[in-house]
């Protein structure tokens, strides 16, 4: 049981016309009243009913804000807790006034996701929902809030339930064997670990291979353009970049040896990079440049390939061409404002004519069909299905890797016929490793470490 009551501001600071405060905990609804001027008295308002008043300090009797207070009673609330939420209409300073206010009467501000880490250990949602309302915080698309959205309904939590559940059956059978041994039954329960194995495996497998996706999704489409000198990528990475630029950007960590921009492209978020040009060279300090450019393409999911439609292809870049035959590529002939002298026939023998983007960045034509190419690419692919599940958080990939390391460990050792008993150690842990990622087995400072990557207010 948690005694303390807490507050905070759960709108984003900054200008808006109206902000709310969040408090939660035992003693939040007769705080709040007295700071509260109004007809009704919340001590004895209904639970989920909104009271319109004023913020007054008792003392000075000088009314602060004009508010609308929502009293939520436990257990039916965010937090399973009393929650108060007071919207405030006055700017930052008036919000900042009534949030003092209340500090002054025995309430705590919150630590950065405090509120959260409430509902969890309050039992409203398990740790994988708990890090998803993290996700959903920071999550930079609408695609990537969908799945976020999903993890927190729970779609992750409820595979990894009956996952458990399985393991849980199959460490009863072991148990049952350990307490009648007998020779035959001991064979049949070996057969019986591997299958059972096999198919928990499978599913993790499955879990695991959408995880590759949900990076994606989360991080963006690693997208590198690339061209020789001058062809114009970096006028196209500012045009994508003017038209399109990604709400978040706060990324830390981008290299100034590649330009890094975030975009959103029809609700696909590309992570673009501005290479330095690519080609052979003897400067030493040129090639360090070229080196970090050449791991550019090979990391990048998506390739966009510059050329000038003003000038015949070169031998790099024909080069190139043939090298990315396998890569997810699009070819933007550039500057076709230019008369012509890029043999587009020749062009058409390396990738389909849908990969070929005519284009003036100058001149603003093409933007769109690039658009369109780009969407063609993953929205044609295992992207679209908007309804599975996306494993995208690293400590959840990380985990279900070690829960299949156990099972097939457990696998290889039935099929060795090695005692069952110690077989059962390793259906354990990965039990075990499974409840860690919606946080059955977890310890405490796990926890702390978790919920303190949130936002204050949330
Ligand atoms: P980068 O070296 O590949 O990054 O090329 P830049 O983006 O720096 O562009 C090189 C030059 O080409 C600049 O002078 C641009 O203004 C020009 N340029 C870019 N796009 C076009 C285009 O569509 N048509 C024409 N005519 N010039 C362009
Ligand atoms: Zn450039």
């Amino acid at each position: 049981m948690i005694h303390d009551t807490i507050a905070a501001i759960a709108t984003p600071l900054g200008e808006g016309s109206i902000a709310v405060i969040r408090v939660s905990g035992q003693d939040a609804i007769p705080n709040v009243e007295q700071v509260f001027k109004s007809r009704t008295r919340l001590t004895e308002a209904a639970t989920h009913t909104v009271h319109y008043g004023f913020i007054q300090d008792p003392e000075s009797l000088e009314k602060v804000d004009e508010v609308l207070v929502t009293v939520m009673r436990a257990p039916r609330s965010f937090t399973m807790e009393d929650v108060v939420e007071i919207g405030c209409h006055g700017g930052l300073v008036s919000v900042k006034k009534v949030l003092d206010l209340l500090l002054s009467k025995g309430i705590r501000l919150a630590e950065p996701g405090e509120f959260t880490k409430r509902a969890f250990l309050n039992g409203r949602i398990d740790l994988s929902q708990a890090e998803a309302v993290i996700d959903l915080i920071r999550s930079k698309s609408d695609r990537a809030y969908k799945i976020a959205m999903k993890q927190a309904e729970g779609s992750l939590s409820q595979q990894i339930k009956q996952l458990r559940q399985q393991l849980v059956e199959l460490m009863a059978h072991i148990e049952v064997n350990i307490d009648y041994p007998e020779h035959d039954v001991e064979e049949m329960t070996s057969a019986f670990i591997v299958d059972k194995s096999r198919e928990a495996i499978a599913k993790i497998d499955e879990l695991l291979k959408t995880a590759e996706q949900g990076k994606i999704i989360r991080e963006g489409i690693v997208t590198a353009i690339v061209g020789r000198p001058n062809v114009g990528k970096s006028s196209l990475l500012n045009a994508l970049a003017q038209e399109n630029r990604a709400i978040v950007t706060d990324i830390p960590g981008t290299t100034r040896d590649v330009i890094e921009e975030y975009v959103t492209i029809n609700g696909i978020p590309l992570k673009l990079l501005d290479t330095a040009g690519i080609r052979e060279t003897s400067d030493v300090v040129e090639q360090i440049g070229v080196e970090k450019s050449r791991s550019a393409l090979s990391d990048a999911d998506l390739i966009l390939l510059v050329l000038n439609a003003g000038e015949e292809l070169n031998d790099d870049e024909l080069q190139l061409l043939e090298q990315l035959k396998d890569r997810q590529v699009i070819v933007i002939v550039n500057k076709i404002d230019l008369p012509r002298k890029l043999d587009i026939g020749r062009l058409s023998s390396f990738l389909d004519e849908e990969r070929i983007v005519m284009m003036s960045v100058q001149e603003n034509r093409g933007m769109e069909e690039l658009e369109k190419a780009i969407s063609a690419i993953f929205f044609s692919g295992r992207l679209e299905s908007n309804d599975a599940t996306y494993v995208s958080n690293v400590r959840h990939i990380h985990l279900l890797k070690e829960a299949k390391a156990s099972l097939r460990e457990a696998m290889m050792a039935a099929e060795q016929f090695v005692p069952i008993d110690m077989i059962q150690i390793d259906v354990r842990n990965s039990w075990e490793q499974l409840g860690e990622i919606i946080g059955d087995s977890v310890g405490e400072s796990l926890i702390d470490q978790i919920f303190s990557q949130f936002c204050l207010g949330k």
